[in-house]
């Protein structure tokens, strides 16, 4: 059994508030949301994080930022704007080893990032 948490929502073992769903994503709200739209959007498949990825996964992950655009499609955030973040280890903030997407919107956001 997997004991990784983002697993356990794709497994439907642990529940969360899913948003899209298909053969290979799942997106669901961030418990601790930094801005008003604060989505996940996940593969389906255990990858660790961008530094785990192998050139097989090019098709997926080109997939999971497909899902990103159309969510903020449906989240009414797309025309004034949202930002796609993909931490990867320590110094980036990375803090759940299931690779994730976070989609963010629905307020101004600084730059750089902290
Ligand atoms: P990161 O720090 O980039 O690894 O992002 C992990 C994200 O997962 C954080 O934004 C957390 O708020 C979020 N998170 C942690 N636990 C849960 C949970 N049970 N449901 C939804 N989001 C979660
Ligand atoms: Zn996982």
């Amino acid at each position: 059994m997997s004991t990784c948490l983002f697993c356990k929502f794709v497994s439907r073992e642990i529940p969360t508030q899913i948003v899209y769903e298909d053969e290979h994503a799942l997106a669901f709200r961030d418990i601790n949301p930094q801005a008003p739209t604060h989505i996940l959007v996940i593969p389906r498949m255990h990858l660790e994080n961008l530094a785990a990825m192998q050139p097989d996964h090019e098709g997926l992950i080109g997939h999971l930022l497909w899902v990103c655009a159309e969510i903020a499609r449906q989240e009414g955030i797309e025309a004034d704007g949202y930002r796609v973040v993909l931490n990867t280890n320590r110094a980036a903030g990375q803090s759940v080893y299931h690779l994730h997407f976070h989609l963010l919107g629905g307020r101004s956001l600084g730059w750089p990032p902290g």
